[in-house]
Formats: C-alpha cells, sequence, structure tokens
C-alpha cells in the first residue's frame, strides 16, 4: 500500500518526480510564513488536551474574538488534510501525494499549498506558546534551572488576557468556572516560585490513564474473585462429601 498516489487513478496530479519521496522538490521555501507550524501543532496538542475536555463538558462556545478558537490557527486546515497511512507514508489530502515522513508532507504544505494558508493578523498559535506552556511539553525535564521573573510576568500578562477574552465571566456561570479552570490550569504556573505546576487540573490523558489503570485492575481481580467461587465451592462439596462418608458410616454401623 506504499505510494499509492503512483498509481494511474491519481496521475493526473502529477506535477513531480514520485519517486523523490518529496525531498528534492521540497526543500525551497519561497512563501516563507511567521510562524511555527512545529509550536502551533503543540500549542493545538495542549489545547486539545488540557482545554477542550472541560470546554466540552460545559457545552461553552468559544467565541470567534477568542485566540484559542480553531479557526485562529492558520495550520489547521492543513493539519487536518494530513493522512497518516502507516508510520512510513503520510498522504497530502489535496493532492494525495504520498511521502515518507511527516516532515516532508510538512515542506510539501508549505511549497505546493502555502495559497491554503489562512495567513491574517492573530492567527498564529504558536504566538500563545509563552501563555500555554509550550516548552514544558516539548521537554520532558522542567525548565526550572534558570526562570525569568520578567518572562513569567509577561507570560501570566497574556495568560491571563487569553482568559479574560476566551471566557468573559460576564458571561454566565459557564464562562466563569472555565474562567478560574484556565487560571488554575496555565495562569498560576507562570511564576518563579515554582510552587504551582501547570495543568493542574489533569486534561484527557490522565483521565484515559486512570480508565486504563480501572480496567487492568478489574482483569486482575477477577480472576482472584472467581478462583476465590472456586475454592468456596470445593471445600462445600468436600465437606458434604464428609457428611455423606459420616452419615453413611452412621446408617452401615446401626444394623450390626
Ligand atoms: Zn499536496
Amino acid at each position: 500500500m506504499v505510494h499509492v498516489s503512483s498509481s494511474p487513478l491519481f496521475s493526473g496530479n502529477q506535477v513531480y518526480d514520485e519517486s523523490s519521496g518529496g525531498r528534492n522538490f521540497e526543500q525551497e521555501h519561497p512563501h516563507e510564513v511567521h510562524c511555527s507550524r512545529e509550536r502551533s501543532r503543540i500549542a493545538r496538542k495542549v489545547i486539545e488536551e488540557y482545554l477542550t475536555p472541560f470546554v466540552e463538558r460545559e457545552n461553552y462556545q468559544l467565541s470567534k474574538k477568542c485566540k484559542l478558537h480553531p479557526e485562529k490557527d492558520i495550520f489547521r486546515d492543513q493539519e487536518e488534510h494530513k493522512v497518516y497511512i502507516d508510520i512510513h507514508e503520510w498522504r497530502c489530502g489535496y493532492c494525495k501525494k504520498s511521502f515518507r515522513e511527516e516532515n516532508f508532507l510538512d515542506q510539501h504544505f508549505d511549497n505546493r499549498h502555502y495559497n491554503l494558508l489562512n495567513v491574517s493578523d492573530g492567527k498564529c498559535l504558536a504566538d500563545l506558546c509563552g501563555a500555554l506552556h509550550c516548552d514544558a511539553v516539548m521537554t520532558s525535564k522542567s525548565s526550572r534551572s534558570k526562570c525569568n521573573p520578567a518572562a513569567a510576568a509577561k507570560n501570566r500578562h497574556l495568560c491571563e488576557s487569553l482568559a479574560d477574552g476566551c471566557f468573559p465571566i460576564s458571561e454566565g456561570p459557564s464562562a466563569s468556572r472555565l474562567h478560574e479552570l484556565f487560571l488554575h490550569q496555565f495562569c498560576n504556573a507562570h511564576t518563579c516560585s515554582g510552587k504551582q505546576k501547570p495543568f493542574s487540573r489533569g486534561g484527557k490523558e490522565q483521565r484515559s490513564f486512570f480508565s486504563i489503570a480501572a480496567a487492568a485492575l478489574i482483569l486482575v481481580l477477577l480472576p482472584v474473585f472467581y478462583l476465590f467461587l472456586y475454592l468456596i465451592q470445593s471445600d462445600m462439596k468436600s465437606r458434604t462429601q464428609e457428611l455423606r462418608r459420616i452419615s453413611k458410616a452412621g446408617w452401615k454401623t446401626k444394623p450390626s
């Protein structure tokens, strides 16, 4: 199933060499967008992981003015047109061309489908990375060693403006609850004291971790339960047999 795009079905779309795997043709960068695709992706991941579950639970609709609104991400449409076939095949959803690595597909998007980017001011999700703790997600080790109080204050300010812009308290109880959650989840950790951790209210992954743990526990406990039942049953059986033996022996001794 690798390189399906070389089939005649898609030949009409082929304007360049297929065997290159996208490498030779995607190296030029004629249309530079000053927004990091990678950091935007991480910001999106953070939002989906640590905010979206709570917003969905409240059944809350983000306004289009909110910078976290999906439409505020210039790469969203392209990212949604990434077709993952397997580890060695990524397909472009616009022109069906296949690539061996996601990286090559990113370059292909930059070069061939730049016109589909919705470029305008205030649409770079990567700009929110400071507020959303993208670095904490990117690097497994915490960057506690060097904390810049000015940068922390700036990120906190950006974070609080996001909370105000996306969840205005005046909009009602749902917005108020989400506003408070946003502060706990993202903003309060922008301090050099190190006391507050980001994502303190947990996320999607954590919940799925708990459900996996619960399922594992049930899987372990179920055989134990059945073993217990079996032991009780066999114990009862042996006791009734013993009773029978005693009563039989008693019955046999009577006539003699
Ligand atoms: Zn394409």
